[in-house]
């Protein structure tokens, strides 16, 4: 018998999960259901937040956040160069600016040098949000980040997609990723390659109560049933002052963003392992120490900042390609053949003709490092204790490593 394919990450759905959906899908609402509510409030625990509010996938999320601060065009926010198209497309949305931020090289995060430096570039022009990356489940040193944002007059926005499940301390305390202690929000998604999976589904946490009702506003048409927010008396209420049953309202401008009761049963199932999902890519990555500490200084796997206790969502080691004359394609392909799956996390964003096409060409020297040694390794919660074991020993081997 052949090993299994082992891809670079995928969902993993157990008979409960099953249960859950098929019983919301015979339930009265297949759309917004009590299980939304249900989700949000449990995602809200889990992550240390006061409120989460569900959206269709971590774009929507992200629009969602970038929305709900009013950003208008023109306004600047700061990206990372090294995460995925949303985290930058979302500000372009809203007719936004990006300033790409560079990474240091040896983790893929934003750090307070290369965000002072984008803050530099954003001179002349309004800053309105920064939006670190907790890039493979590393946590960005949000607080520092926050200094300087707030500085500049803007604040943070996580993208955190990579982070559910995260811990660390910056030295005051434990904290998780989502919890906003150092952001106005944190955006998720629940996309089968993270931690957990809806197949599309996204969230937003935030501790400002203000700032969640717009994002449950925007999410649903910018709508409003509640007689209290109605401005339109007229049309709102009867000649007596009683409001009229039927009556919505829009004061701005929103989408239909909504997640339906039926991935939020999803949501929920998945949410309810997310502690065992997380020790096992703990172990999992663990095992990956162990056995890569065999192929420094040839490669190497991104280190978690200290003080951090991270739930990794990407394996990602840098590889010395050029040291060892060989290429990352190749080695993808070899890789390929003895049915191990695996990506790189990311092509530059600012290098996409888009991008490049909009503000020319960015020299973020850390980035292109970054992107010139990375490949994500099989790293997901179903995965056995031999895997990894496999996986360094295809990857020896195909770099001339093996003992
Ligand atoms: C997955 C991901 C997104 C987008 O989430 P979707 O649910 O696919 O829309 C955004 N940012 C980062 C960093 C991601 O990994």
């Amino acid at each position: 018998m052949s090993a299994p394919y082992l891809p670079y990450g995928r969902q993993v759905i157990e008979a409960d999960d099953l249960a859950a959906v098929a019983e919301a899908l015979q339930a009265d609402f297949l759309t917004t259901g009590p299980r939304v509510a249900a989700f949000e409030h449990a995602f809200a625990r889990a992550v240390g937040a006061r409120h989460a509010i569900a959206c269709a996938n971590g774009t929507a999320a992200l629009h969602l956040a970038i929305m709900a601060l009013g950003l208008k065009p023109g306004e600047v926010c700061i990206v990372p160069a090294i995460t995925f198209l949303a985290t930058a497309n979302c500000v372009r949305y809203q007719g936004g600016e990006v300033i790409f931020a560079d990474v240091d090289p040896k983790t893929g995060l934003m750090t307070p040098e290369s965000l002072g430096r984008a803050i530099d570039k954003a001179e002349g022009k309004r800053l309105r949000a920064v939006l670190p990356v907790h890039f493979a489940g590393n946590p960005a040193p949000l607080p520092t980040l926050r200094a300087l944002a707030e500085a500049a007059g803007a604040v943070v926005v996580e993208d955190a997609c990579h982070g559910l499940g995260t811990g660390m301390d910056f030295g005051s305390g434990p904290e998780r990723i989502g919890d906003c202690r150092h952001s106005a929000m944190a955006t998720f998604s629940f996309h089968p390659v993270k931690t957990i999976a809806c197949g599309e589904g996204g969230m937003v946490t935030t501790e400002d109560p203000v700032l969640a009702e717009r994002l449950a506003r925007l999410r649903s048409h910018g709508m409003v049933r509640d007689p209290e927010c109605f401005t339109n008396t007229s049309l709102g209420r009867d000649a007596d002052g009683t409001a009229n049953p039927w009556y919505y309202e829009m004061a701005e401008l929103g989408y239909n963003y909504r997640l339906p009761d039926i991935l939020c049963a999803l949501g929920l199932s998945q949410l309810s392992k997310l502690d065992r999902f997380c020790q096992r890519r703990r172990a999992l990555a663990e095992i990956y120490r162990t056995q890569m500490a065999a192929l420094a200084p040839w490669v190497q796997l991104i280190a978690p900042p200290p003080g951090s206790d991270p739930a990794l969502h990407l394996m990602v080691a840098l590889i010395d390609f050029a040291g060892l004359g060989t290429s990352r394609a190749k080695l993808m392909q070899t890789l390929s053949r003895q049915g191990i799956g695996t990506q790189v996390h990311y092509v530059p964003v600012h290098h996409q003709p888009y991008y490049r096409d909009r503000y020319g060409h960015t020299d973020l020297p850390g980035a292109d490092q970054f992107y010139s040694q990375c490949l994500s390794l099989p790293l997901f919660a179903s995965m056995t204790d031999r895997d990894p074991v496999r996986v360094v020993r295809a990857l020896a081997d195909g770099l001339g490593l093996a003992a």
